[in-house]
């Protein structure tokens, strides 16, 4: 009985001081690392890059010294969009030297688009942000942007350029007429001057790579998905060095897919079309019957009978085109191809194919 009393006597003084060891004991490395997360965000940079090479350096530099004045992780990921100068393997040592950097690099140049989406799909940041290689999306903005966050008011800070200085007037001016068009006919709210550089928050990130369409227009997608924006106006700044991977016809294109992804008014406009063009030619056809009836002249008028072919031609094919723009789209995303291909990467979970 006493033998069993000191027994137990033991085990109670024995648990008393190891809890008081568990409790006040030195940290284990996990519970460092558990702890640290708890209080620190991570902030994850996508950075496109289709032959940077001159550019690439001066921005991880900039980048990296504005991020190691902010308290939070970070990781800038690095997309290799497939480019045919150096760009690959200074990104390599780059990330070779510095183990905030990651590069993910395409087989091929599947455009900014992609490289963007393959960001999204591969950060791991609770903030997520996307810049330009080429130092036009200063990161001497990432402290005030990252405050609107925290300030739990908003979920993205996006950028808008007030200027549009160093631009040929006449980008600037195709530009503005196409902000114009595409808000009055589509339903996604796309800023004048707005640039893809801006910072989300993880909820918005999530429901970007939840629009898995081919045809991507991001402009587009931030305005669709909604959540709310805060928008910081900047003066635009020309690119550091190396050339803009954008001409007149590139941008062209982008804007039709654009308006195609974003909007159906074009269908609509194109049966209007035919409606009023039916309304016409009935007119038309009355008028000519009775002239036919009253005056029985069946040579003249050939002129304006070609005249009215050709316009109905004209408005047919272009009626014909716009439909083929929507097909095409269709037929695009109904073969459901990959959005990029992965030939390599120094990430260990990237997602190779999406
Ligand atoms: N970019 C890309 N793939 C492309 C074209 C461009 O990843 O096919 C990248 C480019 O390296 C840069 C960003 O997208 O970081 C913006 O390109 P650019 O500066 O040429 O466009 P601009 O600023 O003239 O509109
Ligand atoms: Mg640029």
């Amino acid at each position: 009985m006493a033998v069993t009393g000191c027994i137990l006597l033991i085990r109670m003084i024995e648990s008393f001081i190891m809890n008081i060891w568990i409790n006040t004991g030195p940290i284990k490395p996990a519970d460092i690392r558990r702890r640290t997360n708890v209080n620190t965000k991570k902030i994850s940079i996508i950075v496109p890059c289709y032959n940077e090479e001159a550019a690439i350096t001066i921005f991880h530099r900039e980048t990296t010294v504005v991020m190691h004045t902010l308290d939070y992780d970070y990781e800038l990921l690095f997309i290799n969009d497939g480019s045919g100068d150096n760009t690959l393997s200074i990104l390599k040592q780059l990330c070779a030297d510095d183990p905030h950097s990651k590069y993910i690099s395409f087989s091929r140049n599947f455009g900014k688009e992609a490289a963007m989406y393959a960001g999204f799909c591969n950060a791991s940041g609770d903030y997520v942000a996307v810049m330009d290689a080429d130092m036009q999306d200063p990161p001497s903005l990432l402290p005030e942007m990252i405050t609107y966050l925290e300030s739990g008011e908003y979920d993205s800070v996006a950028t808008r350029r007030v200027t549009r200085e160093g631009e040929p007037h006449i980008r600037s001016w195709f530009a503005r007429q196409f902000y114009k068009l595409i808000n009055h006919i589509s339903e996604a709210d796309i800023v004048d001057g707005a640039r893809d550089f801006r910072l989300m928050k993880r909820e918005m990130v999530d429901a970007i790579v939840a629009m898995s369409e081919n045809n991507r227009f991001s402009k587009g997608i931030f305005g669709w998905i909604g959540f709310r924006t805060y928008w910081l106006p900047y003066k635009n700044i020309e690119r550091v060095a190396g050339e803009t991977k954008w001409n007149f016809w590139k941008l062209f294109k982008y804007a039709i897919s654009g308006i195609v992804n974003f909007s159906e008014v074009p269908l609509s406009i194109a049966s209007y079309f035919g409606f009023t063009m039916t309304f016409i030619d009935f007119i038309f056809i009355v008028f000519i019957i009775v002239r036919k009836l009253c005056f029985g002249d069946p040579v003249s008028g050939w002129a304006s009978t070609a005249c009215i072919i050709i316009f109905i031609g004209a408005v047919q094919l272009f009626c014909m085109g716009v439909m083929g723009q929507y097909i095409a789209k269709t037929y695009t995303e109904s073969k459901n191809r990959p959005h990029y291909i992965i030939s390599d990467s120094n990430k260990d979970d990237v997602k190779k194919v999406n």
